[in-house]
């Protein structure tokens, strides 16, 4: 399986740094006689003013743009379809240039906006609870197809919510952690070619441990979150397959390390599913695994899915869960899971309008 889809032989500019364009766009420019301060001009157009076309860069000579736009890409991505929930969440399903779909979301909250991103079509890990799982793997998404998710969106999100995007998480189809290098491409294009606080980006893993070594090494302080689930081997190995390979203990130590060396805060997101593992039992190892971490804990009802048969937990037994955690010293929310009626969990949109089976 072709794990990239070339998009034509057009260089992505999505995926270079703007201080990198003078480098990749400037042997086109000298090619037709253009001065090097071109390439700076279109850096200017990608990061500033998100534009996506050579058309909209008005500045530059008129029989220059349809040149460059034979040769370069800043438009990875095609809309397919976008869906609006009643509780304002917004859902896109983007096309590629190979056919593969895959999913973002935004997620308006009184204050903020928020951008659920993907980083693969389908996903290898098949979570049990998780419907982008349902479609196994398909292929990485290149950075300048993680990018763009971020660029799009952020137009959409003004014009529809009258301001931007305020936090990006890597939450959406796809281990991002298992996508290392292309991954790791769009946080420093987020970060140094649009200007994103890194500080508003979070990665969520399944717990590879590899992918967040590599997050540690990194300059910038991105947040990370672990996708847990189940304080406990058995249990977790069960919802989490990757826990075969990336243990509970290994990836705590892992964990641990990465706060000594960064000294963040780490999100824990662990899905509530009735009767699997919301026990006050596992409420008190999870507290017992967060002991000597600084660790947030997000809980969160499970989304149900067709063809699935777990089913959200109760309120009162998430109250319950919750407050065991909070008498441990281990801080933690419950989270309103958003967009319910229009599929907004992971690979839930695509599931609906896709059969797994194609
Ligand atoms: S929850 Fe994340 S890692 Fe697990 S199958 Fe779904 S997309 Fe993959």
């Amino acid at each position: 399986m072709e794990e990239r889809a070339p998009n034509g032989d057009r260089i992505e500019l999505l995926e270079h740094l703007p201080q990198e364009y003078e480098a990749v766009v400037g042997p086109a420019l000298s090619q037709v006689g253009q001065p090097a301060y071109r390439a700076r001009q279109v850096a200017r157009w990608i990061y500033d003013r998100y534009a996506s076309s050579f058309d909209e860069m008005t500045d530059l000579p008129t029989d220059l743009r349809p040149l460059l736009e034979r040769q370069f890409s800043a438009s990875p991505l095609e809309m397919a379809y976008q869906a609006r929930s009643r509780d304002g969440t917004i859902k896109h399903l983007w096309r590629l240039h190979d056919g593969e779909q895959i999913e973002s979301v935004l997620i308006p909250t009184a204050d903020r906006v928020t951008l659920c991103l993907s980083s693969q079509a389908g996903c290898a890990l098949a979570c049990r609870f998780c419907a982008t799982g349902d479609f196994g793997f398909r292929r990485h998404l290149s950075a300048a197809e993680i990018v763009a998710q971020f660029r799009d969106s952020e137009l959409v999100a003004r014009h529809a919510f009258g301001r931007g995007i305020a936090n990006v998480v890597y939450m959406g189809m796809g281990e991002p952690l298992a996508n290392l290098e292309a991954v790791l491409t769009s946080l420093s294009v987020l970060h140094g070619g649009f200007g994103f606080g890194a500080r508003r980006i979070t990665v969520s893993t399944v717990g590879l441990i590899p992918g967040i070594r590599a997050l540690a090494e990194r300059p910038e302080p991105f947040r990370l979150a672990v996708s847990l689930h189940a304080p406990e081997h058995a249990l977790r190995e069960r919802l989490v397959p990757v826990e075969k390979r990336y243990p509970l203990p290994e990836l705590f130590s892992a964990l641990r390390e990465y706060q000594e060396i960064k000294g963040r805060r780490i999100t824990f997101e662990y899905t509530m599913i009735d009767g699997v593992n919301d026990s006050d039992e596992l409420a008190h190892s999870l507290a017992d695994l967060l002991n000597d971490l600084d660790g947030f804990v997000n809980l969160i009802p499970y989304n149900p899915i067709p063809g699935h048969d777990f089913a959200p937990s109760a309120p009162e037994r998430i109250a319950s869960f919750s407050a065991v955690l909070q008498e441990r010293g281990v801080e933690a929310a419950v989270r309103r899971p958003r967009g319910r009626d229009i599929a907004a969990a992971c690979g839930q949109l695509r599931l609906e309008r896709e059969d797994p089976g194609n």
